[in-house]
């Protein structure tokens, strides 16, 4: 199936780009970037014009950071495209519903992309958590924006998210493998000085889970996740590339290796299948943070 990237910057290159290419489902057939290329593919930078003289292009898959995703999406919907999303979908809840709406009457397929829910553990950590009762878990989720985001100044910009960028993947796999849905009772979120969102923030949600995001790591990265339960413990870690419980490996390796792949492998049945996969429970904890978050300025920040 031919296949449009919207948005060639950092993840496009890092993970779209090869994802595409090793598999067999997919072809890039053209992209749509202000300034980013892909060596060898019709490169356009405007959307309607790619739209129009492609019209055998049925897939437009947007890497765009969330603030001007939801144009992008709309205009290719209306176009009649199958659209997938980078994570965060979108800006608000509102847009990303809004955008639910748009492809159910134009009927082709939506995907609110979470890549963390493809890490190599994430289905065994919520099969074998499925039958157990929880006692309390904690995510600790901490990395060095620096490295993952250069230079990136629409991080700290309104709708960048700060810290959440990273958190939504960490809240994209408890909402995976949880039993039980859980809500925010409380948050601090850290806004630099100089920033419009925090770097830092620790949230306490029902049913003892709890989590700490930090985006001043400097050195090994942590992204892991732990839950306590009467069965024993299990321990997530590289973002559920890795799984123990109480203390053992446990779980195997897909047969397809990354996230991306799996992502890409998903969006492919769910175009074969004409489903829509739009999960914003990640999102609708962010939002709640930011309604319920209690605010503490920190030491300005500066890449
Ligand atoms: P990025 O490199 O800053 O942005 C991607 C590209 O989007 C830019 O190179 C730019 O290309 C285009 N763009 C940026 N702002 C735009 C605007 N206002 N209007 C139109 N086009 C614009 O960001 P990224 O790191 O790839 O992140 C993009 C998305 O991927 C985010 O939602 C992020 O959460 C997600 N993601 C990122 C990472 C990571 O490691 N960075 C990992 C996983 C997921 P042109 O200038 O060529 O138009």
């Amino acid at each position: 199936m031919k296949i449009a990237l919207v948005g060639i910057g950092k993840i496009a290159r890092d993970q779209h780009v090869p994802s595409i290419a090793a598999s067999n489902a997919w072809e890039l057939a053209a992209t749509c970037s202000r300034a980013g290329r892909v060596d060898g593919v019709p490169a356009f930078t405007d959307l309607d014009e790619m739209l129009e003289s492609h019209p055998d292009i049925p897939v437009v898959s947007l890497c765009l950071p969330p603030v001007p995703r939801f144009e992008f999406a709309k205009r290719a919907i209306l176009a009649g495209r199958h659209v997938m999303l980078e994570k965060p979908p979108g800006a608000t809840l509102s847009e990303c519903h809004a955008l639910e709406d748009m492809a159910r009457k134009a009927g082709v397929c939506l995907f609110a992309s979470w890549h963390s829910r493809e890490g190599a553990r994430a289905d065994a950590a919520r099969d074998w958590l499925a039958d157990k009762v929880i006692t309390r878990a904690h995510i600790t989720w901490r990395e060095d924006v620096r490295k993952w985001h250069p230079g990136q100044d629409w991080v700290f910009d309104p709708g960048g998210m700060g810290v959440f960028d990273p958190g939504i993947n960490a809240l994209s796999l408890m909402t995976k493998i949880l039993p039980q849905p859980v809500h925010l009772k409380s948050a601090t979120l850290e806004f630099p000085d100089n920033r419009q969102t925090p770097i830092a923030a620790q949230l306490d949600f029902t049913d003892g889970v709890s989590a700490d995001f930090d985006w001043r790591q400097t050195g090994p990265q942590t992204w892991d996740i732990e839950v306590w339960t009467e069965a024993g413990k299990l321990h997530l870690t590289d973002g559920g590339e890795h799984m123990m419980i109480d203390g053992v490996p446990a779980g195997q390796d897909p047969s397809l290796i990354g996230e991306y792949p799996r992502l890409y492998a998903q969006m492919a049945d769910l175009v074969a299948q004409s489903k829509t996969d739009m999960d914003l429970s990640p999102l609708r904890h962010v939002a709640d943070a930011f309604m319920l978050g209690r605010r503490v300025p920190v030491d300005a920040f500066h890449f």
